[in-house]
């Protein structure tokens, strides 16, 4: 059984996540570092799915390997859904987490409480090498928008990101908290019984 996967990412983030969610059930995982086929997939998706399984079939097709790719975001009830499948791009083209998090913080200095309310949604995509999505599962992690930024771990929206159960931003938590609970920690778990059994079976 040769259990390779390609994390169809090049999220530092998601990989420093996805690696260890996939590594103790014998996926070895190589990202889009240094695949001199990889594409950059535009995410025309209108939804989370969509894009997941564009940049699950796209990087397959250009790569001829199995792929595995997610899309994920924060959804802010309050605002809409925003920032939503536009999480990475919430403050513009040359956005970074901070100033997505300066962004998110403007749009809800007048919402308090209860309407602070977010939750981070991840779906995932496999793909196999002929590009067809043999699999999806998705899931999503709830919580609280705080009022500073907490905490230096996880990425992005994290160190606002409070998780009610623990008081705690995904910023402040233990990176094996985040693990446990996350959006992406609980696709994962869902995704894994199709993961392995693909590759066990197709290699
Ligand atoms: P994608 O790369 O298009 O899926 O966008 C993912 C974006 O959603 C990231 O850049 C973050 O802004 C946000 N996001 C997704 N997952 C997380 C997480 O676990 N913590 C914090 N932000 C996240």
């Amino acid at each position: 059984m040769q259990n390779m996967l390609i994390l169809g990412t090049t999220n530092s983030g998601k990989l420093r996540e996805l690696i260890p969610l996939l590594a103790p059930h014998g996926i070895a995982c190589r990202s889009l570092e240094g695949q001199s086929n990889a594409v950059v997939v535009e995410e025309t998706g209108t939804t989370f799915a969509e894009n997941a399984a564009l940049k699950a079939t796209l990087q397959a097709q250009s790569l001829r390997e199995w792929v595995l790719a997610e899309d994920s975001g924060l959804v802010v009830p309050a605002l809409g859904g925003e920032p939503g499948i536009f999480s990475a791009r919430f403050s513009g083209e040359n956005a970074s987490d901070s100033s997505n998090n300066k962004k998110l913080l403007e749009r809800l200095s007048d919402i308090h409480g209860h309407q602070r309310a977010a939750h981070y949604s991840c779906h995932a995509a496999l793909s196999n090498p002929d590009g067809t999505i043999v699999a999806t599962a998705s899931d999503m992690c709830s919580g609280i928008i705080g009022h500073t930024l907490s905490g230096s771990g996880g990425f992005g929206y994290d160190p606002l990101f409070i998780v009610p159960e623990y008081h705690q931003t995904f910023g402040e938590l233990p990176a094996a908290v985040k693990s446990m609970i996350s959006h992406r920690a609980r696709a994962m778990r869902r995704m894994l019984p199709a993961i392995l059994y693909h590759l066990e079976h197709h290699h």
